[in-house]
């Protein structure tokens, strides 16, 4: 689970990772075998039993230097990934932050091209709302247009729902699977774990080798 990829002053939430940092990340997931591809991938896979050796890796709100930093780094050693945008945001900026700095989200246009290339465009809301706690109709707008949004945009189905902060309940799960999602990520989902509500890693830009190692061990344990 990945945010932003840029050059850092202010983090306060720990969401972006340096790119050089992030370019010794991709190398040492190449170094051991492993290929990055996006999450909807993944799944599929799964489902066929071919997903050996093949890392989701996701980018959370759309941020535009996925576009400008990630991307690049990641056609360098042929991984693709799943970056999941606010569909009511799109060319605007983290207003959902209020503490930390803003940051320029993807335009349409960006969008629309990335999915060309072959990332997956998933949804991450209509407005970066908490899913818990809300009710039918705001969970409805939040969910199913901000699917509708984005396959209008892109001419593609949109498969992948990511919760905001990892926020969910029962009836967001449900509602989830009922706009038709094949799947959803979450962080830590904890009883809710499954198809619609996927654990996912967090990486760093403390993470070098180490702490990856670390994690990847953990991960197999917890599995
Ligand atoms: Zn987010």
């Amino acid at each position: 689970m990945y945010h932003s990829v840029a050059s850092a002053v202010d983090d306060p939430y720990l969401i972006t990772v340096d790119p050089a940092r992030f370019r010794r990340q991709l190398r040492w997931l190449s170094a051991r075998g492993l290929r990055g591809v996006s999450v909807g991938a993944l799944m599929r896979a799964h489902r066929n039993g071919t997903a050996a050796g093949l890392v989701g890796l996701s980018f959370d709100d759309g941020y535009r230097d996925f576009v400008e930093e990630a991307m690049p780094a990641l056609a360098e050693h042929g991984f693709t990934a799943t970056v999941y945008v606010v569909a009511d945001r799109l060319g605007g900026y983290n207003d959902w932050d209020s503490q930390g700095p803003r940051k320029p989200l993807m335009t349409a246009h960006q969008v629309r091209e990335a999915a060309a290339t072959g990332v997956e465009i998933g949804s991450h809301g209509l407005t970066h709302r908490r899913l818990a706690g809300l009710g039918a109709r705001d969970l409805a707008a939040q969910v199913t247009d901000s699917r509708h949004v984005l396959e209008d945009l892109t001419g593609q189905a949109v498969d992948g729902f990511c919760y905001p902060y990892g926020s969910l309940d029962d009836a967001a799960v449900d509602a989830v699977e009922h706009a038709g999602y094949a799947y959803a990520c979450a962080v830590s989902p904890g009883a809710h774990s499954g198809l619609h509500a996927l654990p996912r890693c967090y990486v760093g830009d403390r993470d070098g080798p180490l702490h990856l190692t670390a994690k990847l061990v953990r991960d197999r344990w917890l599995r």
